[in-house]
């Protein structure tokens, strides 16, 4: 088996004939004749416990030690790896808590053009002074930056090269650098992979299904850890992340199957109070509005459960969608709830839903974490709608027939937060709602268990919105601006990166920033909106602001999400570099909702190349799925994505995911297995421990 890896016939594999000498991949790492306890232990506490998981701790990126860069004579703006001497180490203490490691590197080759030496820094890395000194042969990987007209690299990543024969593993070849195990050496690690390779029976490495026929899977691991070219190792990687992705992607199979096992209800045959809102309403639904509806009434009329997503740019007019969805729903006599994921969204949403449904009769109810304040004059039980926070999900009294969910802001929610509203219920159909546009080729792996609709049309009375980038703002010229609208009677909002004074960030707080502007703005009212106000606080705010009474409000991101406030049409963002993307586009989407022209004016001081393409991208496109995909080409999908994103956040491949070929085709393995064993209880039965959905629903309960 081994022989036949013709890839590695070259490098330090060995032919290993007894098979019986070989070891299960199953084995625990106790049972190991060659890792130290302590080692055990250093990889049980990284969730590694068979040879098995061992080898599947994959490189974080390969080293060609066949050459290496020349020591560079100015700043890089990538790493770079030398290899060079120790000719000085020494400890530098800055005070009592702070201390420094330096060690000044002199090129190997001795370089007689431009720079031969490069310092080396570690802070408050006491312990390096027992591992570096000098006289040693070292490799360094880092970034080199300027300190008072000396290169140094901070932090590098580093080796000390011993002598090695010509087999070696760690020179003179392509050399796998791992993520850290704290308490392992990478020299050790890459022996201890290395040698895994060897004694690991290949057959017993395996996986339940074969993503890639043709490819032998035991070859593709070794050319991921020691590869002979780099193509080779990335085609090896992704063996794995798309076995990865089928892992992920059968769990989304499932659970769209599951939601389809059972009957749903058969809502939306009744229209009276569709009607009726049509009619009330003093402009007409889009297009896009008007088609997501149909789509929704469609799944709503069929007995399968509805199971839908509803993507629009922040302003498209999701909620009169879900509104509308709504109606159909109670007017067949269940309930429906809303799900925000914020205080003051739900309290918006509760108004805006009051304005438009009271006088259709509708009995509406909110309910948020704080105030246990309910129904407005309507009795627990007796309403027809209810929105609210998160406090909906523990209150299931609230919903003796609920039949009807929708979620807003759905990324901000877990799925067994979604799947426990959905368990108040028997069966409701379930709408969920972002605005936040997800790069399409994103879309199967955060939604694949949803139908989509899409809100591609801003309503037609929308003023413009103008954004600009201004790198040397003069305050006075931004207040004449300010004061003008102002004083036409418009509003403004005026966001900073943070709530106080920072030591360590220099930016300006929204707390500095409120004093300065009230002065400045006299005599209209400024108003300041920030996260550690007190729900009561925001909510007054908010209030004064919505009516008018606040002509400036000076905030954080809290107004991020869905604040409608049509006669604010100015946005002023401070230190917009410190912002993400998606997020500067979640903030502009608070103006240009009215009929009034709107500007977006995007300040920074920032002179760095990322900073200000990630602004200019805002000028150029207010596109939502097209800030997204420059998104993800700058920051790449790990940090685009990031947090909560259940099953996301762990992937070892994260890299993948902008590859769209590698989901489809993970997809297509998954659709294939489920629709082949749909309860994977016969030929697929070995993919059944793969399904999360058990731990879901444990949680759930919880
Ligand atoms: P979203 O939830 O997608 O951010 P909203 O549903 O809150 O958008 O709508 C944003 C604003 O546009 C609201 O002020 C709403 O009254 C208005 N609006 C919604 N649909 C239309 C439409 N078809 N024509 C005109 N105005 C609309
Ligand atoms: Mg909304």
């Amino acid at each position: 088996m081994i022989g036949k890896c013709h890839a590695l016939s070259s490098c330090c594999f060995h032919t290993i004939v007894d098979a019986s000498l070989l070891l299960p991949a199953g084995n625990l790492l106790e049972q190991s004749s060659f890792l130290t306890p302590k080692e055990i232990a250093a990889f049980k506490t990284i969730g590694l416990s068979t040879y098995g998981d061992l080898l599947m701790h994959l490189p974080k990126r390969h080293e060609d030690r066949r050459q290496f860069d020349a020591f560079p004579v100015m700043p890089t703006a990538h790493a770079v790896c030398l290899r060079g001497m120790v000719i000085d180490a020494r400890s530098m203490r800055f005070s009592s808590s702070y201390a420094a490691y330096e060690a000044i590197i002199l090129n190997g080759s001795g370089g007689v053009f431009g720079s031969n030496k490069i310092t080396c820094r570690w802070f408050n890395m006491p312990f390096l002074s027992k591992m570096l000194a000098a006289g040693h042969e070292v490799i360094v990987y880092g970034k080199v930056k300027d300190f008072k007209g000396k290169l140094v690299i901070d932090h590098p990543e580093f080796e000390i090269i011993r002598d090695e024969g010509a087999e070696s593993i760690h020179v003179d070849r392509i050399v796998p650098i791992y993520k850290n195990v704290s308490g392992i050496a990478q020299r050790r690690l890459r022996e201890i992979q290395h040698l895994l390779l060897h004694r690991v029976n290949p057959a017993s490495f395996a996986f339940p299904i074969d993503v890639s026929p043709g490819r032998d899977r035991f070859a593709d691991l070794r050319l991921a850890h020691f590869p002979e070219d780099l193509a080779e190792a990335q085609q090896a990687r992704r063996r794995f992340a798309l076995e990865e992705f089928f892992a992920l992607q059968l769990n989304v199979v499932w659970r769209r199957a599951r939601h389809f096992d059972v009957a749903g209800r058969v809502l939306g045959r009744k229209t009276t109070l569709l009607k009726a809102f049509y009619e009330s309403l003093p402009f007409d639904l889009t297009g896009a509005q008007k088609r997501s509806i149909k789509e929704i009434l469609a799944d709503m009329r069929s007995p399968r459960p509805m199971n839908r997503l509803l993507q629009g740019d922040v302003g498209s007019g999701k909620t009169f969608v879900a509104m509308a969805a709504m109606l159909l729903a109670i007017d067949s006599g269940c309930q429906a709830a809303l799900m925000a994921p914020t205080q003051i969204l739900a309290e918006q949403h509760y108004l805006t839903f009051r304005k438009w449904l009271a006088p259709l009769g509708v009995r509406l109810s909110l309910r948020t974490g704080n105030r246990e304040e309910q129904s407005h004059a309507h009795e627990e039980g007796d309403a027809q709608i209810i929105i609210g926070t998160h406090a909906l999900l523990y209150d299931a009294s609230a919903f003796p027939d609920l039949g009807f969910v929708v979620i807003d802001e759905q990324h901000k929610f877990g799925v067994s937060q979604r799947a426990r509203l959905i368990s108040h219920g028997v069966k409701p159909d379930v709408l969920v709602m972002t605005a936040t546009p997800i790069p399409r080729t994103l879309t199967l792996t955060l939604y694949g268990d949803l139908d989509v609709s899409v809100l591609d049309e801003r309503p037609a009375n929308r003023g413009k919105v103008i954004t600009a980038l201004r790198k040397d703002p003069k305050i006075t010229d931004i207040t004449a601006f300010l004061k003008q609208h102002l004083t036409e009677g418009r509003q403004a909002y005026l966001v900073y990166p943070l709530v106080e004074e920072s030591e360590t960030v220099k930016a300006e707080s929204a707390t500095e920033a409120f004093a300065k502007w009230q002065k400045r703005l006299k005599p209209h009212s400024t108003g300041l909106l920030h996260g550690k106000m007190s729900a009561e606080e925001k909510e007054q705010t908010m209030q004064a602001f919505r009516a008018g009474e606040i002509h400036a409000l000076v905030s954080t991101t809290v107004i991020e999400v869905g604040v409608d406030v049509p006669n604010a049409n100015i946005m002023i963002i401070h230190h917009a570099e410190r912002f993400g993307l998606a997020q500067l586009h979640q903030l502009r989407g608070r103006i240009g909702r009215g009929e009034h022209k709107s500007y977006c004016i995007l300040l920074t001081d920032s002179k760095t190349p990322e900073a200000l393409e990630k602004l200019q991208a805002l000028v150029d496109s207010h596109d939502g799925f097209v800030i997204a995909e420059v998104d993800l080409r700058l920051r790449g999908p790990g940090d685009v994505l990031g947090t909560a994103q259940s099953g996301i956040a762990d992937l070892k491949f994260a890299d993948f995911l902008a590859d769209p070929t590698l989901l489809r085709e993970a997809r297509a393995l998954a659709d294939e297995v489920i629709a082949r064993d749909p309860h994977l209880d016969q030929q697929h039965a070995a993919l059944r421990p793969w399904i999360s959905e058990e731990l879901a629903l444990r949680e759930q309960r919880d």
